[in-house]
């Protein structure tokens, strides 16, 4: 195969997102290339907390995490294995008195969408959740929501797209994209590809792409911080999210089957996505520990064994940007998912690429177009 070539569409970028794409892409009959700076899934995508979160989302986004859902549901039939995905329910935690009327607004405004929510209040709570501090008032249980593998996820769609005929080219940095005629030309240090549809799927290496194509994002980059304990018993099967306004309380976690608690929240880190690094500051799991404790108690006694972060981007209000280009027919978007990607991300590959395929798609994206931007401006 050569280095270089003339395809239907590129792909740049091979997290969930860039591999998912691709992938469902591909089964729609295109010509795919991807291109990858490093390995397919080595970012966010697969270092994250593997939360398969559709509760508490804005109400808008449910459409899309629930089209994400499906796929992941289906990962087996799809990509040939399950990436560990786990529907044993995401919960919703609360410690303050507002915490219940939040949690039952939200069922209402969600209930269209099938999350099944159920709610615990006072000592139904513990009854339910026996290894919970007193301190919790009121619980939300999705309970087909879950978790799984970000190691997984990321590369088995990238294996099932090459399966498919997708061309994988990892190691391999897009310097740049112009256009000339019908087609892009993206240019890369082993030569230049050109297709007349392009994704840019660079996560939080979006911004200098898209300054560089004349539209640029306010997008700012860091570094969620994450942590995991020695395993023990496997007795907690939901993921726990805390429900606050008060950052520093917002601790998650999930243990896994081998035993082992995995948690993250509290604060962020830095991340330098030229030089590749992201950090864990130590007074950030200096919060986390003393939250992990007062949520579950009996998990203070673990100890932790290794923390980690991972490189993200976010954008002002929280929302990713996913859609066409404002100024380039046949470029589309699809970066800066704020800490959420993961779950959507194979949602967000599937409605782009009925996007780029057919010009249309049945997910509605208007929230997350570039658009936003330049209204604020
Ligand atoms: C520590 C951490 C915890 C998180 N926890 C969760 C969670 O529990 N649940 C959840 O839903 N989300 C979570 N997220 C967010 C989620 O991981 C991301 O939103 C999601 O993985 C983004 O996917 P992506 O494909 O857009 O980006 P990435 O996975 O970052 O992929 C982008 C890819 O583009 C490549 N690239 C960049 N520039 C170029 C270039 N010029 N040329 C070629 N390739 C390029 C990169 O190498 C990278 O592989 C977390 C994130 C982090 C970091």
């Amino acid at each position: 195969m050569s280095e270089t070539g003339a395809c239907d569409a590129i792909v740049v970028g091979g997290g969930i997102v860039g591999t998912s794409a691709a992938f469902f892409l591909r089964r729609r009959g295109l010509a795919v290339t991807l291109l990858e700076r490093r390995l397919c899934g080595q970012e966010a995508s697969g270092v994250n907390f593997g939360n398969i979160r559709r509760q508490a989302r804005p109400i808008e986004q449910l459409p899309l995490a629930n089209r994400a859902y499906a796929i992941w549901e289906r990962l087996p039939e799809l990509v040939g294995e399950d990436c560990e995905f786990l529907p044993a329910g995401h919960l919703r935690i609360g410690y303050a008195e507002d915490r219940e009327e939040v949690f039952r607004q939200y069922a209402r405004d969600a209930e269209p969408f099938g999350l099944g929510l159920e709610i615990s209040v006072g000592p139904e709570v513990r009854k339910r959740f026996p290894y919970l501090s007193p301190e919790v008032k009121a619980v939300c249980l999705a309970p087909r929501d879950g978790h799984a593998n970000p190691r997984l996820a990321a590369p088995a769609f990238a294996r099932a797209a090459r399966a498919a005929g997708v061309t994988v080219n990892e190691n391999t940095i897009v310097t740049g994209i112009g256009k000339s005629g019908e087609d892009f030309r993206v240019a890369t240090a082993k030569g230049e590809w050109r297709a007349p549809l392009v994704l840019v799927a660079t996560g939080a290496w979006a911004g200098p792409l898209c300054e560089s194509l004349g539209e640029p994002v306010p997008l700012e980059v860091r570094s969620p911080q994450m942590g995991v304990t020695e395993p023990t018993n496997y007795r907690i099967r939901p993921t726990h999210d805390v429900s606050t306004t008060h950052k520093p309380e917002a601790l998650y976690f999930r243990q896994v089957k081998r035993g082992n608690i995995v948690f993250g929240g509290c604060a962020s880190g830095p991340a330098d996505p030229v030089a590749g690094r992201s950090r864990v500051l130590p007074e950030s799991t200096l919060l986390q520990l003393p939250q992990l404790r007062r949520l579950a108690p009996a998990l203070g006694q673990l100890n932790v064994i290794r923390v980690w972060g991972g490189i993200e981007g976010y954008l002002p209000d929280s929302l990713p940007v996913v859609g066409p280009s404002e100024k380039w027919p046949g470029l589309y978007y699809a970066f800066g998912f704020c800490g959420h990607g993961f779950q959507t991300g194979p949602g967000v590959g599937d409605a782009m690429a009925e996007l780029m395929a057919t010009g249309t798609t049945a997910t509605p994206l208007g929230a997350y177009s570039l658009a936003r931007f330049r209204a604020a401006a």
